[in-house]
């Protein structure tokens, strides 16, 4: 019996693997902004409008958005982050 292995080149997001560390500064308060993790996480996922085919249209497969936000003031932005090969 034959085994077959598929081997492929895994894409993961730095910034998850907590290999870098991204500052982000609030424009309304000039507050440190926290990274509260990836965009995709936060949406339900049996919502069909937030299909991984529709969310990442026209953007990098490779790319990991985080959505920061302001402690301070509740500002919320997105952080596209570039993934990197394991
Ligand atoms: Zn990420
Ligand atoms: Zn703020």
């Amino acid at each position: 019996m034959l085994t077959y292995e598929v081997i492929f080149v895994d894409f993961e997001c730095p910034l998850c693997n907590a290999l870098i560390n991204v500052n982000e500064t609030c424009p309304n308060c000039g507050s440190e902004m926290e990274d509260w993790g990836r965009v995709e996480d936060y949406f339900d996922p049996y919502n069909p409008y937030l299909d991984k085919d529709t969310t990442t249209m026209g953007e990098s497969p490779h790319e990991c958005i985080h959505l920061f936000t302001c402690p301070r003031c509740g500002y919320d932005t997105r952080i596209i982050v570039n993934q990197i090969p394991t």
